[in-house]
């Protein structure tokens, strides 16, 4: 589902935040990628949105080079959620979850029917749909914008330290929720972190970055074994 062959990224200024780096994740995933600050984590994951270019090497999302695709396009079909979701202000939370639907040009019928679908997804009630942004608590914000990732029903979804600003307990049950989602939704998901507990607690492999680079790419079990 996601291939990266001798991936490198240098920055204009010269720094190496991404070295050689190279895997494959296969469809219906859940990889974690954990590492100290700075190892080159969030660069990887704009590389495969293009958000940022790659230096050299090669990524593939569904067997296809992304340089050859027009990046709006796999931006549509790539979920991403990061910490600082920013949910638009002067919108409804429904306005927010379905967003895409803009692009896509669905009907307010379309819209409303998957506004309503998604939040099913996270035990919130129906009447939030007509709320804002300011009116909910930060995981709950953080939960609309996981749905918003969802909406368009990308088969991969980027998670960057999704759920890094909450509560221990806001977190304990968004990361339940989510199990739940890949595994109802079979999606593959590459969840950035830098917490090992959330990591081994989510995860069916863990790679784990050093300074740009994989020191190891392994099933929780096997990294338990050999720390
Ligand atoms: P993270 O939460 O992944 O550790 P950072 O704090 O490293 O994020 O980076 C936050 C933002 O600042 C990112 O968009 C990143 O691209 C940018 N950034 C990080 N380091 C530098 C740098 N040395 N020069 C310019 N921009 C940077
Ligand atoms: P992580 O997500 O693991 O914290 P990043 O991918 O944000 O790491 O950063 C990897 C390296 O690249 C760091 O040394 C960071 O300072 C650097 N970096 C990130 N963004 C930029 C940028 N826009 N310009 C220059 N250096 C950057």
């Amino acid at each position: 589902m996601l291939s990266f062959e001798n991936v490198t990224k240098q920055y204009t200024d010269g720094t190496p935040a991404v070295k050689d780096l190279n895997l494959n994740i296969e469809k219906g995933e859940f990889v974690c990628f954990i590492g100290p600050s700075g190892c080159g984590k969030t660069t990887t994951m704009k590389m495969v949105n293009r958000l940022i270019d790659i230096t050299g090497g090669n990524i593939y999302v569904d067997g296809k080079d992304i340089k050859e695709q027009n990046a709006v396009e796999l931006r549509r079909s790539i979920g991403y959620v990061i910490q600082q979701i920013g949910l638009l202000p002067h919108m409804t939370i429904k306005d927010n979850i379905v967003l895409v639907g803009t692009l896509l040009k669905w009907s307010k019928e379309q819209k409303n029917a998957r506004a309503r679908e998604l939040l099913k997804l996270v035990d919130m009630p129906e009447d939030y749909l007509n709320k804002y942004p300011h009116e909910l608590s930060g995981g709950q914000q953080q939960r609309i914008g996981v749905l918003r990732a969802l909406a368009a029903n990308p088969p991969l979804i980027l998670m960057d330290e999704p759920f890094g600003a909450l509560d221990p307990i806001t977190r304990d049950s968004l990361q339940e929720e989510f199990k739940k989602l890949q595994k109802e939704l079979h999606k593959t998901i590459v969840f950035v972190t830098h917490d090992m507990d959330e990591a081994l607690k989510l995860g069916d492999r863990i790679v784990i970055m050093k300074d740009g680079e994989v020191v190891q790419a392994d099933t929780p079990e096997e990294i338990l074994r050999n720390p």
